[in-house]
């Protein structure tokens, strides 16, 4: 049997075991030792009934009594009584049924969980329950919880792994035998060892520590050869001309921010280089990140290229050929916008354009990356709110030169430095630290729905003074039960009562896109003082003179969608708000009282990453490297030391094929995180 085997060469696997295994997604004995414990149940300190205080307890008792009552909708309670020589005590599990079935009376279990203050009195909530019979003899107390398999007790799952320790304590080393030493690492075989069948704490933590390490080392190892090979590419040489940039800082109706000029003037300097301009423009909603790449494309164009800027959506798109047209028009300097909508005649035209080098900014959408598109001189690639698009779009729009163009990516998303460091190690990055002068902090406050009323007054007051308001709402149809807020709806209760006397808009997403254009228009117009919206207008668009944003069953949404969606308003020297409306009057979120407190974008995205992890945050297909086993991102001490080792690793210039499966997977990584 070797780690290839299929699973029927284990013992206690028969033909049934190995297809639930197979449903789960393993096929192989390696795989199977692979299958990490997800959690460990502590039972090293069993404690008397009488002695249980509150926090983390395990019990060693029998079920007197148990039961199972529904209490609301989606809500089903059991609750038990545990028994031991000593006394009594009551458990509580929520939708666990199962339970009942479980707990056979005159058995013994182990129980295990939280003792705690609930419902109004002291009980053991959510326990897992191990049959003490159960209990493999020969490991100690600690015992490994894996991810449910349909079909699979947990017990099989540990005996089956029993099975597969002979193995496991032959596996190969994956990591430089330097690095393990210098990093005072366990050897592989001994940290999954220790992973499935642990002594006590120390194993888990050594383990885990060890099986982190190399998960971040190879991610890190892939940024870091990316970042190397991209070195080795050549570029096209775009000369700073000092009075060409002067002339554009000119003629703004406003200053620069510092933050802006010493961004520009980073990107000036890559652009001067042989090698490709690879760039990440973090800057919070609002913070100008625009003009920057305005001020860029200024002198690419002058220098004799083009320049593509792609956006995610049409509006934004149409906005930013609106604003670039209107700076870069003074030094003759052509815009051109390409989206799905430019059909025909106008499309051709504007094909012929680009190919014959006549115009020197196009901002588009996807359309930019069509076989169709042929730009003559491509020098310079903007990628706005780069988190909207996957690697393979990216890479297509860089294709279209005969050299790789200088790219730039912009993001209104933070990203915490330590997913920086890891997923976007291979690319300089440039912030955006710094609002505009004269910007007020936008207000946020949470309102229950039961305060209506009094919401819609202060609304109609900013109405009355000249100031536009967004309205958001989670979904588009008319809601059967009309818990969640559509925007037809709200359109129409709005308009047709509370604000009769307002003009209001509607926007949402299956609108055709020159409509979604139309009403966008009129409200930058002023033709409307509410609109109402989906989250479309999530991302970009800039109306300064909108200063009220309501949110609709604000819980619905994540932490970074409700900073970007706040982003919205808070545009010019207008004090601004943001309204949370939450869906009922229980207690808010963590979520919302996150974004209620704090208006730091980067300090949010800190928090999102915690409370929901990478993986949801920063897309799947995107990130598919993110979804990591063990190492967390918090973890920027282990990180910090495995990025030393990777920078090492490519310094002295080892060869990577040495080591096979660390190559393997590393190489893995480098096509997924690849920006270039
Ligand atoms: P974002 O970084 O969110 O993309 P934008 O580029 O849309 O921000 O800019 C937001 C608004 O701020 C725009 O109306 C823009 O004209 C304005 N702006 C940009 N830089 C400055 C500045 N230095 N001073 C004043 N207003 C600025
Ligand atoms: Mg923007």
């Amino acid at each position: 049997m070797n780690l290839l085997s299929s699973l029927d060469k284990v013992k206690g696997i028969g033909p049934r075991t190995g297809e639930q295994f197979a449903l789960a997604g393993i096929n192989t004995v390696g795989e199977l030792i692979d299958f990490l414990p997800r959690a460990y149940d502590d039972f090293s300190h069993v404690s008397k009934i009488t002695e249980v205080a509150p926090g983390k307890v395990t019990v060693k008792a029998r079920c007197e009594k148990i039961s199972t009552r529904p209490v609301r909708r989606g809500l089903r309670i059991t609750t038990a009584t545990l028994a031991d020589d000593s006394g009594k005590l009551q458990a509580v599990w929520f939708n666990q049924p199962y339970r009942e079935t479980q707990l056979k009376k005159g058995e013994e279990f182990y129980f295990s969980g939280e003792f705690e203050f609930s419902y109004n009195r002291y009980q053991l909530t959510n326990p897992s329950a191990e049959l003490v019979k159960d209990l493999p003899v020969q490991t100690g107390r600690i015992l490994p919880v894996y991810r449910s398999i349909k079909g699979l007790k947990i017990p099989l799952v540990r005996k089956i792994l029993a099975e597969l320790r002979p193995l496991i304590t032959m596996l190969p080393e994956t990591l430089p035998a330097e690095i393990v030493r210098d990093e005072k690492l366990i050897s592989r075989s001994d940290a999954v060892l220790k992973m499935h069948f642990p002594e006590n704490a120390t194993d888990v933590e050594l383990a885990r520590e060890r099986l982190a390490f190399e998960e971040l080392f190879q991610l890190l190892l892939a940024s870091q050869l990316n970042r190397q090979e991209n070195a080795k590419l050549t570029g096209w040489h775009i000369p700073f001309e000092q009075p060409v940039v002067a002339n554009f800082v000119k003629q703004l109706p406003f200053e620069l921010t510092s933050a802006q000029r010493i961004a520009a003037w980073e990107i000036i300097q890559d652009l001067e280089r042989k090698t490709p301009m690879n760039r990440l423009l973090q800057g919070d909603v609002g913070s100008g990140k625009t003009v920057v790449a305005g001020l860029v494309a200024c002198q690419v164009a002058h220098a004799g290229f083009q320049t593509a800027i792609m956006a995610p959506t049409e509006i934004l798109a149409s906005q930013h050929a609106e604003t670039l047209n209107r700076l870069l028009q003074p030094f003759n300097i052509k815009v051109g916008l390409l989206t799905g909508s430019v059909k025909g005649k106008p499309r051709k035209t504007l094909s012929e354009q680009i190919s014959s080098g006549e115009v020197d900014v196009v901002v588009g959408t996807h359309a930019l990356i069509q076989d169709s598109v042929n730009f003559k001189k491509l020098g310079f690639v903007v990628i706005d709110e780069q988190h909207r698009f996957g690697v393979s779009q990216r890479l297509q729009l860089l294709k279209k030169s005969e050299f790789m163009p200088h790219m730039l990516a912009m993001t209104a998303t933070p990203i915490p430095r330590s997913l920086a460091l890891t997923v976007y190690g291979e690319l300089d990055i440039s912030v955006l630290n710094e609002l505009p002068k004269g910007r007020k902090p936008i207000q946020t406050k949470i309102w229950s729905p039961n305060s209506r009323a009094q919401l819609y007054k202060e609304i109609d007051a900013e109405i009355e003074s000249g100031r536009q308001v967004y309205v958001i709402c989670s979904l588009i149809e008319e809601n059967v039960d009309n818990e969640i807020k559509s925007v037809q709806a709200e359109h129409k209760k709005l308009q047709n009562s509370i604000f009769k006397h307002r003009r209001i808009g509607l926007l949402h997403g299956k609108l055709k896109p020159s409509d979604k254009d139309a009403v966008m228009q009129e409200f930058v117009a002023g033709k409307f003082d509410i609109l109402v919206s989906t989250t479309v207008v999530e991302v970009g668009v800039d109306v300064p003179n909108a200063t009220v944003i309501v949110i609709e069953d604000a819980d619905r949404f994540g932490l970074s969608q409700l900073h970007q969606l706040r982003g919205r308003v808070g545009r010019s020297v207008f004090q601004s708000y943001c309204y949370l409306v939450t869906s009922s009057s229980s207690k808010p979120s963590q979520r919302l009282r996150a974004v209620e407190k704090s208006n730091d974008g980067f300090y949010l995205a800190e928090v999102d990453l915690k409370l929901r992890g990478p993986g949801e945050i920063y897309g799947r297909a995107q990130h598919g490297a993110l979804n990591l086993q063990i190492a967390t991102l918090a973890d920027s001490k282990l990180i910090a030391r495995a990025q030393k080792q990777a920078k090492r690793f490519v310094e002295q210039g080892i060869n990577l094929l040495q080591y096979k499966q660390l190559g393997a997977t590393v190489q893995y990584y480098q096509r997924l995180t690849t920006l270039n």
